[in-house]
C-alpha cells in the first residue's frame, strides 16, 4: 500500500496526527493508497515554511524562477507515462484521456505561466506639467490554492504556476479524492531545485485542511475551484478577513444547435462536450437544445452514436467513458436520473451502470445517458449533475432558446452552432456566460479570461488576468515640476 506525504518545507513528511484516509481505485471499486489525514498544526506547518521562503523567492528575478518552473515542466513532461497512469488510476478517466488533455495541459501550464511573468507588465501614468505615476505589481505573500478531483493535476498546476510565477510561495490543497499526481509534483518539485517552502501540499479533508487554510490570517488570497455551495462556504469565513479570492464553481452549461449547424461538427463534438471525462468536466455542455426543424434528425444520430460509445476500464485502450470518481459521485449521478425520470423525462440511451468483469466488476461505470421530455425549469435542468447525463430539448426560436439557457443560477460556459455569422454573434453576446464557444468546444487559449458569471464564480483565471489576482498594484507617483 502506497503512503502518500505532505511536501511541506521542502520535506516529506507524515501528517502531524498520524492519521490516513483511503484512496480509491474508481475502475475497481478498492483501496489502493492511503492519504494524509492533515490537520490545522500541518497548515500552520505549511504556513510558516512558505513565510519563511517568502522574502528569497519573491526576490529573486523573474528569469531564475521561471527557469525553475521550467524545470518542473520538463521533468513532468519526461515522466509524461507515468503521470497519466497515476492520474487515470487515481481518477477513473481513460488512460488516453490523461495522456493526451490532464498531463500534457498541466506541463503548459508551468510553462505557460513562467513565461508569461517574463512578459507581465505594469502601466504608467504621465501627469503633464506635474509627474508620472507608476504601478509596481508585487506578490502577495503566502498564497492558498484549493482544487477539485476532475482534472486534477491540469487544475493543481492552472493555480499553483501563476501564482509561484509571480513571486508568492503557496500552501496547496488538492481533493483528497484525488491526491496522487499532486503527491508526485512535489517529488519534482524537490528534483527541479525549488527552494524549500516556497510550494507546500497539504493532503486532507476539506472541512479539515480546506478549512483551516481558509481561516488562517496569513494565508493572504485564496484561488478555489470546485463546487459552488463549497465556494459559498469559503467567502463567507474569507471575506470579513478581506482576502483576496477567485471563486471557479459550478455550471449547467447549454450546447445551442441552429438548425443551420454543420450536422456533422455539431455531432461528433456534441458527443465529446456531452461525455467527455465522463461528463465530469465544469464545461461539459449537459443541456441540448436543438431547433426543431433538426430536432428528430439530431436526437435519432445522436442517441445512436451515444449508444455505441465505449464505456470501459481506463487502460482499454478503445475505452470513450471510463469510470466515475468515486461511489458517492456514481450514486449523485443515479439519483439524478432517477429524479429526471420522476420529472416526466424518458431515459433514450443508458440511464444503468455498466458492470464489467474480473478485477473491474466493483468498478463505478455508467452508461452515457441521453434525456428527453423534461421542462427547461425542472431541477434535472436546472442543478448541476456532473456526469455522463444529458438533456435534449427542442426550440424553435432564438429568443424562447436565449430565456432556457440563461434561466440556471450558473453562467460557466455556453457552446452554439451556427453558420449564420450574425446570429454567432447576437446568440454570444446574449448569454449569460464567461465563456462561449461558437461551432467547437474547449478550445483553449491560455492568455483568455477564465471564468463564470453568477454562481459559476467570481474573478477571472487565465493569462496575465491570473498574474494580476497574484499581485498587488501599488502606485508610485514621482513630481517632476
Ligand atoms: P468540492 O467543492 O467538493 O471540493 C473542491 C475542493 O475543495 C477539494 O479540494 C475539497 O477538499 C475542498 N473543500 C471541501 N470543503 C471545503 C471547505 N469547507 N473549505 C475549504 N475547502 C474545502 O468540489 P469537487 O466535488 O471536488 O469538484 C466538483 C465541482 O467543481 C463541480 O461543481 C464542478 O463544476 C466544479 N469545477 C469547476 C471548475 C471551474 O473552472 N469553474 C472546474 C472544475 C470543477
Amino acid at each position: 500500500m502506497k503512503y502518500i506525504k505532505n511536501y511541506i518545507g521542502g520535506q516529506l513528511v507524515n501528517p502531524q496526527s498520524g492519521n490516513y484516509i483511503d484512496n480509491y481505485d474508481p475502475s475497481r471499486g478498492r483501496v489502493y493508497a492511503q492519504i494524509p489525514d492533515s490537520e490545522k498544526s500541518d497548515i500552520d506547518s505549511a504556513v510558516a515554511a512558505a513565510e519563511a521562503a517568502f522574502p528569497a523567492w519573491s526576490g529573486m528575478s523573474k528569469s531564475e524562477r521561471s527557469d525553475i518552473m521550467i524545470k518542473a515542466a520538463d521533468l513532468i513532461e519526461a515522466r509524461m507515462d507515468e503521470f497519466a497512469a497515476a492520474e487515470s488510476l487515481d481518477n477513473g478517466k481513460p488512460v488516453s484521456l490523461a495522456t493526451h488533455v490532464d498531463i500534457p495541459r498541466a506541463v503548459s501550464n508551468f510553462k505557460f505561466f513562467a513565461t508569461a511573468i517574463l512578459h507581465f507588465a505594469a502601466e504608467s501614468h504621465h501627469m503633464e506639467n506635474l509627474g508620472i505615476n507608476y504601478t509596481l505589481r508585487k506578490p502577495i505573500g503566502v498564497v492558498g490554492c484549493i482544487s477539485p478531483w476532475n482534472l486534477p493535476l491540469y487544475l493543481f498546476t492552472w493555480k499553483i504556476a501563476p501564482a509561484l510565477a509571480a513571486g508568492n510561495c503557496v500552501v496547496a490543497k488538492p481533493s483528497e479524492i484525488t491526491p496522487m499526481t499532486a503527491f508526485m509534483l512535489s517529488e519534482i518539485c524537490i528534483e527541479a531545485g525549488m527552494p524549500a517552502g516556497v510550494l507546500n501540499i497539504v493532503h486532507g479533508l476539506g472541512h479539515k485542511v480546506g478549512d483551516a487554510m481558509t481561516r488562517d490570517p496569513k494565508i493572504k488570497a485564496i484561488s478555489f475551484t470546485g463546487g459552488t455551495k463549497t465556494g459559498e462556504t469559503i467567502a463567507k469565513i474569507a471575506a470579513p478577513m478581506f482576502k483576496k479570492l477567485s471563486l471557479e464553481l459550478g455550471g449547467k452549461n447549454p450546447n445551442i444547435i441552429f438548425a443551420d449547424c454543420d450536422f456533422k461538427q455539431a455531432l461528433s463534438t456534441t458527443l465529446r462536450s456531452s461525455f467527455a471525462n465522463q461528463g465530469q468536466i465544469c464545461l461539459c455542455g449537459s443541456r441540448i437544445f436543438i431547433e426543431r426543424p433538426i430536432y428528430e434528425k439530431f436526437r435519432d444520430a445522436f442517441v445512436e452514436k451515444v449508444s455505441k460509445t465505449k464505456v470501459s476500464y481506463p487502460t482499454d485502450p478503445e475505452a470513450k467513458l471510463g469510470a466515475l470518481v468515486s461511489k458517492p459521485h456514481l450514486e449523485k449521478v443515479m439519483s439524478y436520473i432517477d429524479l429526471a425520470k420522476e420529472e416526466g423525462g424518458s431515459v433514450l440511451t443508458g440511464g444503468t451502470q455498466v458492470h464489467l468483469e474480473g478485477e473491474y466488476k466493483d468498478g463505478y461505470y455508467l452508461r452515457p445517458t441521453v434525456i428527453e421530455g423534461l421542462a427547461f425549469d425542472c431541477r434535472t435542468n436546472q442543478e448541476e449533475i456532473f456526469g455522463p447525463v444529458v438533456t435534449i430539448t427542442p426550440f424553435d426560436t432564438e429568443e424562447e432558446v436565449l430565456a432556457m439557457a440563461n434561466s440556471t443560477e450558473y453562467g460557466l460556459s455556453a457552446t452554439v452552432w451556427t453558420e449564420h455569422l450574425t446570429r454567432a454573434h447576437r446568440v454570444a453576446d446574449q448569454l449569460h456566460s464567461g465563456i462561449v464557444w461558437v461551432n467547437s468546444w474547449l478550445v483553449r487559449d491560455l492568455r483568455t479570461p477564465f471564468g463564470g458569471v453568477k454562481n459559476s464564480g467570481v474573478g477571472r483565471e487565465g493569462g496575465f488576468e491570473a498574474l494580476r489576482f497574484f499581485t498587488e498594484p501599488k502606485n508610485v507617483f514621482i513630481k517632476s515640476h
